[in-house]
């Protein structure tokens, strides 16, 4: 497989083309940025941890028909994937309380959300990723009422085999985003990544922080966190 030209490089991965139209080589960095690349830093390795654990991650929930543009791990830091278009819409799903959402809400963080949250927000680092909700998203052109509901139903299938995979793990799945693409046919299957960078992972046990917000609120041993979730996504624990 040949890596092409440069078609985008964002803040954690850059994406080439192949001499296939129809795949992309994904190459994930150790570049790390956090409230809107204010704050900026690398973590050592995380894009070796990202790439295999979203590739491990996308290969189990692959398993149980959740299509996704994963097709396989090619190194340490690079996977081939379906060249798709990214819908601009950040789905993001939430079990408990955290982040920008306790203290949107003014809440604790750590309750429980009864029903699943799951929100939209618009895929624009200028603007800041602002909530949408179905209405705006619609009349803004980015999805159809579908489309909507095909992310939606994907996102929460998505939660119940991440919730159960981690928890096999002793890690308790908080929240996560994630993206969709568009292939030509207009299918829409999950792209982009899940790893600790995109989920919050606390241990179960101890409560511990596993993932990126030690990096976000400086918590200290930033590396060892993704070592730990590298060590135990990649263990053979029961999916
Ligand atoms: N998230 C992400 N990219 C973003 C915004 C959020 O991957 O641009 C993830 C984040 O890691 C967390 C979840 O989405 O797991 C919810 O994040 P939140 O809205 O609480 O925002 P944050 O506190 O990260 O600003």
């Amino acid at each position: 497989m040949t890596k092409g030209e440069l078609k985008y490089e964002g803040k954690a991965k850059k994406v080439y083309a192949t001499d296939n139209p129809e795949t992309y080589i994904v190459e994930y960095k150790d570049d790390a940025t956090a409230f809107n690349a204010q704050k900026r830093g690398t973590i050592a390795n995380k894009g070796i941890v990202n790439n295999a654990v979203t590739s491990r991650l996308f290969t189990y929930l692959a398993s149980f028909d959740v299509p996704t543009h994963f097709i396989e791990q090619l190194s340490e830091r690079e996977q081939l994937v379906k060249a798709v278009k990214i819908i601009p819409i950040e789905v993001i799903v939430r079990n408990k309380t955290a982040g920008s959402f306790a203290k949107r809400y003014g809440v604790e963080e750590g309750i429980v959300l009864t029903p699943t949250v799951l929100e939209w927000c618009y895929k624009s680092d200028a603007l800041g990723d602002p909530p949408l909700n179905d209405v705006t998203a619609i009349a803004l052109g980015l999805a159809s009422p579908d489309e909507l509901e095909t992310m939606m139903d994907l996102a929460m299938d998505i939660n119940d085999g991440l919730i159960t995979f981690f928890a096999n793990r002793g890690l308790e799945l908080i929240d996560f985003k994630i993206e969709f693409g568009k292939l030509p046919s207009g299918e829409i299957i999950l792209a982009d990544e899940i790893s600790p960078d995109t989920c919050r992972l606390w241990d179960t046990a101890s409560g511990e922080r596993m993932d990126k917000d030690r990096f976000r609120r400086d918590l200290g041993n930033v590396e060892g966190a993704y070592q730990e979730v590298f060590k135990r996504v990649m263990g053979d624990a029961n999916a």
